[in-house]
């Protein structure tokens, strides 16, 4: 049975004396996979904690003339082994296209790291019900780029109207959609059951039990409620 998962989010929060309070306390949860994506410049500073490091975006780009950005060889170098990819507020802010996002989602396979690649749909998709329809396109792209070396791959199903909104998804609906991605994976790979699918979007020590029960649910991403270490080891006890 594989294991679950449970990333944490910081996105521009924190700061360094948070950041060594969760080293310091932070507790370990053996049945689960624990992982905060941290600020770029805090990577460096998390050698030896009860949790894996993740970054929160990077460039498929080896090296070169990109002033702001950061390869995977470089957060390889940190012990950083899982990278977020595609989430909506770098796809809403910088202009990142599926195609981006999937050429990224294939570099960080390359590298031998674990891509948490995020899909979800704005409100209105949900509402003029065409929540498959715009999902599956932002997965085909992903299954396109990286079919054949999917093992490592991550799904985050992050409904954008749930994201720090505090109204997440019912565990009915989440469990839908990631039925679907489950079904539309399994068309490209042996075992779709042993790829991660995990729910965004308003997680919380309150809500993640009922989250975590469903039968494709496979652990979170949390925003918001990862910068609070007593929720955040919550949501994981709940996981673990
Ligand atoms: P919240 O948990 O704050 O809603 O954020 C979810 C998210 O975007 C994680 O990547």
């Amino acid at each position: 049975n594989k294991r679950m998962m449970v990333a944490g989010n910081w996105k521009m929060n924190g700061n360094l004396t948070m950041l060594h309070q969760f080293k310091r306390s932070f507790p370990v949860f053996e049945n689960i996979d624990v992982v905060l994506c941290l600020p770029s410049l805090y990577i460096s500073e998390t050698s030896s904690a009860n949790f894996s490091i993740g970054a929160q975006d990077c460039s498929y780009y080896e090296s070169g003339a990109h002033t702001g950005d950061i390869s995977l060889t470089m957060l390889a170098e940190f012990d950083c082994k899982y990278v977020i990819v595609g989430h909506s507020e770098r796809r809403a802010r910088y202009n990142e296209s599926n195609e981006i996002v999937a050429k990224k989602a294939k570099a960080v396979l390359e590298n031998g790291s674990v891509p948490l690649v995020c899909v979800g749909e704005p409100l209105e998709v949900r509402d003029n019900g065409s929540v498959f329809d715009y999902v599956g396109e932002q997965l085909d792209a992903v299954i396109e780029s990286c079919k054949g070396a999917m093992d490592n791959l991550v799904i985050a199903y992050e409904p954008v109207w749930a994201i720090g909104t505090g109204k997440t998804a019912t565990p009915e609906q989440a469990q839908e959609v990631h039925a679907f991605i489950r079904e539309r994976l399994s068309k490209y790979c042996d075992d779709s059951h042993s790829i991660r699918i995990v729910y965004g979007g308003s997680v919380s020590d309150k809500n993640a039990a009922e989250l975590f029960a469903q039968p494709d649910i496979d652990g979170a991403l949390v925003g918001g409620a990862s910068l609070k270490m007593d929720s955040f080891s919550d949501i994981c006890l709940a996981a673990n």
